[in-house]
């Protein structure tokens, strides 16, 4: 059941990337359990951008992955882009917000100025380490006297701000995922909430934003669990209402070890380009530690939707299987309409060497194309390889040539070029190969298999009369006349 405040409050959900990468499935992943649960729950979607490591951040970065999600079919109500009441959406550009509850901090005694320098503290951790002890700060500043922090600061050390962690104490996140989880404060120490640069950490931020922001429920990657403690504490410490939160599993390649680029591509943007469909990737992501409750897998955007439930996603990781995605990327393919797909399929045609033979093409031949295809091609950037079926000069093999050398099969192709018509539409065609054995008085395999090593130089490839369509019967009358004529 649904908390009190949740059910009086709107649901608000937040995506909140680093512009640190590309956008990669993991990513994606969290996004979209994020937006489906908001979509299911008559909620809210918000984009902020954790943009607080400055170094690694970047505006191209933040692009692409606005895009991704764009291409993905994600929209978002409040956020980058679309604006909305809570902004600015960037976390550089709200330091002004931070820094109030910072003082708060401060003054409520909560948070502390610290003066270690990096090397002291590398030094600290060395030596716990070596002592086989918790990698805690040693709370050497904990308890600076107001005269010696006074001086520090005239001096010109520039402090970090510390957030006092009480030991001992036990820090409990119930998680809509993976239940109740227990955290010993011990463990923790005091951490940093503000770098010396007078950046704020993300732990910091992050809070201080889902507050502002109103969200009600964070649902994020597991790997995040471990930061929940310390945002429970700033939360409790600003006095904030606690949001939900859901740790979503990691995703693991089929070989169990963590993702990564040996599974297949991690960002959105290769999966785009190498022509897998926005409705496959949505519905493979979705699957991706959700799973519906009928056994139904292919599914589109709006019965995902439908169907989305914190309550059906699992506790246990997640596996990538391109198979699976190569799989529902062809059954979406198939079930997008000619002059749809026909669109899509353009730009990778383009890249074709064959692309003049199919801008030459009338409206009803190219459908034919793409209705050949359709059943053949797995990603769109398949169809550059199956066009050459129709267009590139057969290449023939020494047992293909010895078999259309039999005089049987030449005057088998005789007769086809007596009976073909100068014009086929492909209902035509279909029903021309289907009465030529009887036309020829051949049995059917003699007649099917020679045309085809004859067309195309291939025993496999789309059927018949899409080629015949497709070639158009003036190239195939060329291709069989070159063949007979020189043999
Ligand atoms: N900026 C964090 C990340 O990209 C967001 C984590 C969160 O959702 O709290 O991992």
């Amino acid at each position: 059941m649904l908390p009190v405040r949740s059910r009086m409050k709107q649901i608000k959900v937040r995506f909140a990337p680093s512009p640190t990468g590309p956008l990669h499935i993991g990513g994606a992943r969290s996004a979209l359990f994020n937006y489906l649960f908001a979509r299911n729950q008559g909620g809210k979607m918000l984009l902020r951008i954790e943009d607080t490591d400055l170094e690694r951040s970047s505006l191209e970065y933040e692009r692409e992955i606005v895009e991704s999600l764009s291409w993905l079919g994600i929209d978002w109500d409040e956020g980058i882009d679309v604006g909305g009441d809570n902004g600015p959406y960037r976390q550089t550009e709200r330091l002004d917000t931070y820094q109030r509850y910072v003082d708060q901090l401060l003054r409520t005694g909560h948070a502390y100025h610290c003066f270690c320098t990096e090397e002291e503290l590398a030094r600290e951790r060395q030596a716990l380490l070596e002592k086989g002890e918790i990698v805690a700060y040693s709370g050497k500043c904990r308890d600076l006297n107001p005269e010696e922090r006074e001086r520090k600061l005239r001096q010109g050390f520039v402090p970090t701000v510390r957030f006092r962690v009480a030991p001992g104490e036990e820090i409990v996140v119930n998680d809509l995922v993976r239940g109740t989880v227990t955290f010993d404060s011990s463990e923790i120490g005091d951490f940093i909430i503000v770098k010396s640069d007078g950046i704020p950490t993300y732990n910091f931020a992050v809070v201080v934003d889902d507050h502002e922001m109103g969200i009600t429920h964070v649902i994020r990657a597991e790997e995040h669990l471990s930061n929940t403690p310390r945002q429970l504490l700033i939360y409790r410490a600003l006095g904030f209402e606690i949001p939900e939160f859901a740790h979503i599993s990691l995703i693991l390649g089929k070989d169990r070890q963590k993702m990564s680029k040996r599974h297949g591509a991690t960002s959105i943007i290769q999966y785009r380009e190498s022509g897998y469909l926005p409705e496959a990737v949505f519905n493979f992501l979705a699957l991706l530690g959700w799973s519906p409750e009928g056994e139904q897998e292919i599914l589109g955007r709006d019965e995902i939707i439908r169907q989305f439930s914190l309550s059906r996603v699992a506790k246990n990781p997640a596996v990538f299987d391109l198979d699976k995605l190569n799989w529902l990327n062809a059954q979406h393919i198939k079930r997008k309409s000619m002059t749809e797909l026909g669109e899509m399929l353009k730009p990778y045609l383009k890249n074709s060497p064959y692309w003049h033979n199919v801008e030459q093409m009338d409206r009803a031949t190219y459908e034919v194309l793409v209705e050949a295809v359709r059943e053949r091609i797995v990603c769109l950037v398949d169809v550059v390889k199956e066009v050459e079926t129709f267009f590139a000069p057969p290449q023939y093999d020494g047992d293909t040539i010895s078999r259309l050398e039999q005089p049987e099969v030449k005057g088998m192709l005789q007769g086809l070029l007596e009976h073909l018509p100068d014009r086929l539409d492909l209902e035509q065609a279909r029903s021309f190969m289907k009465g030529l054995p009887k036309a020829l008085q051949l049995p059917a395999k003699q007649v099917y298999m020679p045309i085809r090593l004859a067309l195309t130089g291939s025993p496999q490839g789309p059927e018949l009369p899409y080629l015949l369509v497709v070639m158009g019967v003036p190239e195939v009358r060329r291709r069989i006349a070159g063949l007979i004529g020189h043999r």
